[in-house]
């Protein structure tokens, strides 16, 4: 018998895709993660400069991996021992990548693309300068609005990375939002975007795929 949760995910992937294009974003539904990393890869011409944002999805998936055996120029903030500073570069340089991948914090039934960063560079990026956005979003992070949008960013995205980066935040000492009593320069919920639709046909691609993934 088919997993139901699976297919849940294939039926709500159909009326998602098909709304985004009503925003002149792409919309591809990836059963795993790694028909999801074949179909990305495909994507990228050969030589491109790729710029990644900040992502466990996109490095727990193996995605990165994958990406470091193209024939192309990845600005790889992940690899092993590199200094703070040059992954600072590779942030700016990624606003103007041929090609810049992340994931989205949060995408709506009705094909709204829900982020909030830290510093910025992920959000700047996927709203104009590479040519290409590819977006690898678990189906996990399907909400019915944009509110459960933000909503899903201060419960779950924002504490968790909270943790993760080890800043002292409200949210990473009791695991709830304070927002009022969030302030910088620890706080990394700075920057909160609603991409309604975008002006460039296929500027974006959301590359859904069929499991729980990120945060
Ligand atoms: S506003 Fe602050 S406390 Fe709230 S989720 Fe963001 S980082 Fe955490």
């Amino acid at each position: 018998m088919a997993d139901p949760k699976k297919e849940i995910y294939k039926k709500q992937a159909r009326t998602v895709i098909k709304n985004l294009r009503r925003r002149n974003i792409e919309g591809i539904y990836c059963k795993d993660k790694y028909v999801a990393i074949t179909t990305i890869c495909k994507m990228i011409p050969k030589g491109s400069v790729v710029g990644l944002g900040g992502s466990t999805t996109i490095v727990e998936s193996g995605l990165v991996d994958a990406l470091r055996n193209l024939d192309i120029e990845l600005l790889d903030r992940y690899k092993e021992g590199i200094p703070s500073a040059e992954i600072f570069k590779m942030r700016k340089r990624g606003l103007t990548a041929d090609v810049f991948i992340a994931s989205s914090n949060a995408v709506t039934h009705d094909g709204k693309l829900v982020n909030e960063d830290g510093l910025g560079n992920r959000v700047s990026s996927i709203i104009f300068g590479p040519e290409k956005v590819i977006l690898m979003v678990g189906m996990n992070k399907l909400v019915p609005t944009v509110e459960a949008g933000i909503k899903r960013i201060k419960t779950i995205a924002a504490p968790l990375n909270s943790i993760r980066f080890g800043v002292d935040t409200p949210c990473s000492n009791t695991g709830i939002c304070d927002e009022d009593n969030c302030l910088p320069p620890t706080r990394i919920c700075n920057q909160l975007t609603i991409i309604e639709a975008n002006a460039v046909a296929e500027r974006i691609s959301v590359i859904l795929v069929g499991e729980d993934m990120g945060f």
